[in-house]
């Protein structure tokens, strides 16, 4: 096994990634090192640079998004070498009221790979055997790899916070990374599918994907648009990606009585709601986080049946790690990027 290996640190918030030699990640017991072959990027990372996020810390390795092959056992693991995996991100206790009851998502000693712990922008990464999780080789690297994240929560958003049925509107405000594998799940489960962007080429990918209904609502207005295609039935499921106080205060708008927002958007902002419009017409507002492990295997089956076909923006090369984190903060990624090995 080497002594050291290469890695993305950052180093300091609010300074680019350095690439430098780190320790090689010897698996403890119960653990396994895998060997990274795919590594996604998600606006997380750009709230970590820009340390938004308090639970994190520098220096350490980002990256949450993995897909790799098992390269070394710790004491006590007996998987096959070289197995194809996906890393699941949360790190739980398994004992505590939340894991047992089926919120592992919501753990009360979560940690994180990429978050807390460090993650996948380097050669490898440790992780418990339980999150070295299996998939067929034959889905590309850079498609696997954005899996336990912008798959797997937009799957845990729809089926389990949204409850989302055959024949139900749902619209995805803010139409991006997760939004498009969105529209495919909802497909699957056979809803209607409104998206919004502002940019024109989002709502092209999102249409290509099956979206009923593409709004910009940089030159369109949303409560018109979501009225005249609904006959005033209005919106199921709103799910807002965005998570801005105005995106719920219209999300709460365009829903029908009883109707459902989730709040899977990371801001840090505070909204109001009027208080009749819960009440007299049972709204209900939800939040999202993350995924659970079985819905990981669940969608990641679903991928390899070729249900979902993960979409990806482009990939760039590790080394470009940099470059493709700012054109993901200016707005020049239209879905989700992934670094290759
Ligand atoms: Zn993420
Ligand atoms: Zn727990």
């Amino acid at each position: 096994m080497p002594d050291f290996m290469k890695a993305a640190v950052l180093e300091e918030y609010q300074k680019p990634l350095v690439i430098r030699e780190v320790p090689y990640p010897k698996p403890g017991r119960g653990e396994v090192t895998i060997r990274i072959l795919a590594s996604g990027l998600c606006a997380s990372d750009l709230h970590l640079q820009d340390g938004r996020i308090p639970s994190s810390h520098v220096p350490y390795i980002p990256g949450h998004e993995m897909v790799g092959e098992i390269y070394e056992l710790g004491e006590g693991v007996d998987r096959p070498l070289g197995q194809r995996v996906l890393g699941f991100i949360d790190i739980t206790c398994n004992t505590c009221r939340l894991c047992t009851s089926g919120r592992a998502n919501l753990c009360l000693s979560l940690k994180r790979l990429g978050f807390e712990l460090d993650g996948s922008h380097a050669q490898f990464c440790r992780l418990p055997a339980q999150n070295a999780v299996p998939i067929c080789p034959e889905v590309p690297v850079e498609k696997a790899a954005v899996i336990p994240d912008a798959v797997a929560c937009m799957y845990h958003a729809i089926r389990e916070k949204g409850g989302v049925r055959a024949g139900d509107r749902v619209l995805i405000l803010g139409v991006g990374g997760l939004g498009i594998q969105g529209i495919q799940i909802l497909k699957y489960f056979g809803a209607e599918v409104y998206v919004t962007s502002r940019q024109d080429q989002k709502l092209e990918i999102a249409r290509s994907f099956g979206a009923d209904l593409c709004i910009n609502t940089g030159r369109q207005d949303l409560t018109e648009e979501i009225r005249r295609f609904t006959g005033g039935e209005m919106c199921d499921v709103v799910l807002d990606n965005i998570g801005i106080a105005s995106t719920i205060e219209q999300s709460l708008q365009v829903l029908r009585p009883a109707g459902r927002v989730v709040v899977i958007g990371y801001a840090d902002q505070e909204f109001t709601a009027v208080y009749q419009h819960i009440m007299l017409k049972e709204k209900e507002i939800v939040g999202c986080r993350a995924s659970n492990l079985h819905e990981l295997k669940e969608v990641i089956r679903l991928v390899e049946r070729g249900v979902i076909d993960p979409y990806i923006y482009r990939t760039y090369p590790f080394e470009a790690i940099n470059q493709a984190l700012d054109d993901l903060r200016n707005g020049k990624s239209l879905g989700r990027t992934v670094l290759v090995f």
